[in-house]
């Protein structure tokens, strides 16, 4: 909960206001797991919090290292289902990857997560308590910057996902802050809209991977049911901030949405509001029938967007070593290769 429900919380237990500071301290700097452990509150005091309250806890199952010094975590849940995480470092920058479902109903079919089903949501504490046991588990004890973008769909899940920013960015626990934050979504109109009216602060993504319906639909399912028109509808009146772009993530998959017709396209798209472009070349994964475009490939799309005056970054998926890079996180922890 946001602190100023824990300290209502605490104040009805008949606890002194100072005491909420100690218990956020205790969950979200130390990442305590257990009440009876917050020893500077009375033993009486630590007894009716135990009976009155609960604190979400999910646990490490196994932690994988890339070369290039990502780190994927397999977490359990309290009912034992299993999510990754994934933490990816630059110079200064610890960006945590956290997912918001266990599986995911969208089924795009590039990626892995899709290809494994839906299980079920997340709550709000298990989506906050990646943050705080990825900090705990980051090398330097940091992580600056959180991306929405790991196994599901964030605005499938769109209230408890809400909830979890709420409590990420509240400034009591200093755990990150909202313009470092990122929701990237497959195109659900209807929650884009709802997320710019309640965390205007929080960056949005959108993972177009084609700029016209047909190819689209091919890859990306969801397009039948809300199909680029609606999407861009919503996109064009998204309250952004002064100075602030939508990106749009675009997957190259290549011979399917590499061609100079889809840089058009994808153009086209891009122009109705402030974005930039965020190229993926596609990470393979076994089962998965696409292939990966080469470097030139990926230059001659980028140079076609360019040249309409885009801004275009490649993304340079990191830890796909250990099935850690996008589009690869999959329930179970995926295939230990
Ligand atoms: N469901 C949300 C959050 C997941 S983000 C969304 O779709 O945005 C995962 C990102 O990885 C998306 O931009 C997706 O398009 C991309 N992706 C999925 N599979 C991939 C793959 N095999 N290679 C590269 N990128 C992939």
């Amino acid at each position: 909960m946001p602190y100023n429900e824990l300290a209502d919380f605490v104040t009805l237990m008949g606890g002194k206001p100072y005491r909420a500071r100690q218990i956020a301290e205790w969950i979200f700097q130390r990442g305590e797991c257990q009440f009876a452990r917050m020893t500077n509150l009375s033993r009486q005091f630590r007894e009716s919090l135990d009976q009155q309250a609960s604190i979400t806890c999910i646990q490490e199952k196994k932690r994988q290292v890339s070369v290039d010094g990502t780190i994927k975590f397999l977490f359990a849940l309290p009912d034992g289902m299993e999510v990754e995480s994934v933490l990816i470092t630059e110079g200064k920058r610890r960006t945590l990857c956290v997912s918001t479902q266990v599986g995911c109903k969208l089924a795009c079919a590039f990626c892995l997560t899709g290809a494994s089903g839906f299980t079920r949501n997340l709550n709000a504490a298990e989506i906050v308590d990646q943050v705080i046991r990825a900090r705990q588990l980051s090398p330097d004890g940091r992580v600056t910057n959180l991306v929405l973008m790991g196994m599901g769909e964030p605005l499938d899940n769109l209230d408890n996902v809400i909830q979890a920013i709420k409590v990420i960015i509240d400034q009591e626990y200093q755990l990150v802050g909202a313009r470092k934050i990122t929701v990237s979504t497959a195109g659900l109109a209807p929650g884009i809209e709802r997320l710019g009216l309640e965390l205007p602060k929080v960056k949005l993504a959108v993972s177009l991977n084609a700029g016209d319906d047909i190819t689209r639909e091919r890859i990306m399912p969801i397009t039948k049911k809300y199909p680029l028109a609606a999407l861009a509808k919503k996109l064009e009146v998204y309250p952004l901030p002064q100075g602030r772009r939508i990106t749009l993530e675009y997957v190259i998959l290549k011979g399917v949405n590499d061609s100079k017709k889809d840089a058009e396209a994808l153009s086209r798209f891009a122009k109705k509001f402030p974005s930039k472009i965020n190229l993926i070349p596609f990470n393979q994964t076994a089962g998965i029938p696409f292939a990966r475009p080469t470097k030139e490939d990926v230059g001659r799309f980028k140079e076609w967007l360019v040249e309409k005056n885009h801004t275009v970054m490649i993304r340079d998926s990191k830890g796909a070593d250990i099935m850690a890079a996008c589009g690869q996180l999959a329930v179970e922890g995926g295939t230990d290769s």
